[in-house]
């Protein structure tokens, strides 16, 4: 039986998303059909709007109500409430050994627009579009996903505070505790206080890094880094970030991470390392083209640069962790967040675009 929903569609790149009626395919064996109650925005969400065929529909931060199990769903029962995480899978020598967060196939799972075996999940008049965005497409009402995408975490937590926890929050916070995994005393250096950055740097602070370093050109946000636990916070806009990191801790810092995808942000991120350094990135200056680079800064730092996913994270295992240090009152993620209504999802992405905005939340009721 095929669902109706409302979807925010978009039909031209950094367009306005309009609100239309659109059909869900049925349900295959493995999938379950989410009643979305909350969706976060993330810089994602703006990237690929130069990507993808448009009409699209995007949104890969949902939480919602489980309405309907497809026949092989064994973990997830109709009435619970689920935050969908990103696809993987399931099936790459990776998956099997349980590190869904570097699947063979993450581009084509979260990229590929449709399902894996290609057919498609959303119609709008009669017609697919681009849609299972990180296999959920959360900007609608309801959302197909897979079970194992899915997190059930206990009740006692709102859906505006469950929803961004799938990608930006847990991406920030896993790149710190299980990527690179820093350590009390270890100095760290962020670039960009977003989501992502913001969360590495409550994570840092939850480790006991010291210095723990943000750098943003966006004097409100380094204000929160500081409130969040950055030690110091630097203008990028001052320049010369290395030597005011070497005037801190003059052998460099051990640990970098870039979020910015500015490309002096990584160039900087490079050279502000002690000897054998580890840099992070989770985003990349340029998609697609080349860039000025220096190989030799990391061969004479014998430096580390690794990219990032999705913070090296099992959801099912990180996002309760997560839940349980914000509770604690160590991960206060609550300060990123500014909830909207479903229907002012345009000026919410104004809001994020111009940086007003750290982390909008949808709110589909
Ligand atoms: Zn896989
Ligand atoms: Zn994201």
């Amino acid at each position: 039986m095929t669902t109706t929903a409302t979807a925010a569609v978009l039909h031209e790149p950094h367009g306005q998303f309009t609100l239309e009626q659109v059909t869900l395919d049925d349900l295959k064996p493995d999938e379950i059909l989410v009643r979305i109650e909350a969706s976060g925005i993330c810089h994602t969400d703006i990237l690929v709007q130069d990507m993808f065929q448009l009409p699209a529909v995007l949104g890969h931060e949902g939480t919602g109500i489980v309405e309907q199990v497809g026949s092989a769903v064994s973990r997830i029962k109709v009435g619970e409430r689920v935050t969908i995480s990103y696809g993987s899978c399931n099936n790459c020598p990776n998956c099997l050994q349980e590190l869904p967060y570097i699947c063979d196939n993450s581009v084509q799972c979260n990229f590929g627009g449709s399902r894996l075996d290609g057919t498609h999940t959303i119609r709008l008049a009669g017609e697919p579009v681009t849609a299972a965005f990180f296999q959920q497409s959360s900007f609608a009402t309801h959302a197909i996903t897979l079970e194992r995408n899915v997190v059930s975490i206990d009740q006692g937590i709102s859906a505006q505070m469950l929803a961004p926890l799938g990608c930006g929050i847990m991406t920030g916070a896993g790149s710190i505790l299980n990527t690179l995994k820093v350590g009390a005393k270890d100095s760290l250096v962020v670039f960009g206080a977003g989501t992502v950055g913001l969360s590495a740097i409550m994570a840092g602070r939850m480790v006991g890094a010291t210095p723990l370093i943000a750098v943003d050109i966006n004097a409100s946000r380094l204000d929160l880094a500081l409130e969040l636990g950055a030690t110091h916070a630097f203008n990028a806009g001052e320049g010369e970030i290395p030597e005011r990191v070497r005037e801190i801790c003059p052998r460099g810092a051990k640990f970098s991470f870039e979020t910015s995808g500015v490309e002096q942000a990584l160039n900087d991120a490079i050279m502000c390392l002690a000897m054998a350094g580890h840099c992070g990135m989770v985003t990349a200056p340029h998609y697609g083209e080349k860039y000025p680079f220096s190989p030799s800064e990391i061969f004479f730092r014998a430096a580390n640069l690794q990219g990032v996913f999705l913070g090296s994270a099992v959801p099912q295992t990180f996002l309760p962790q997560l839940v349980g240090f914000q509770r604690e009152g160590k991960f206060p993620y609550e300060r990123l967040i500014k909830t909207y209504h479903f229907t002012d999802i345009n000026q919410a992405f104004k809001d994020t675009e111009s940086g007003d905005v750290i982390k909008p939340v949808l709110l589909m009721d």
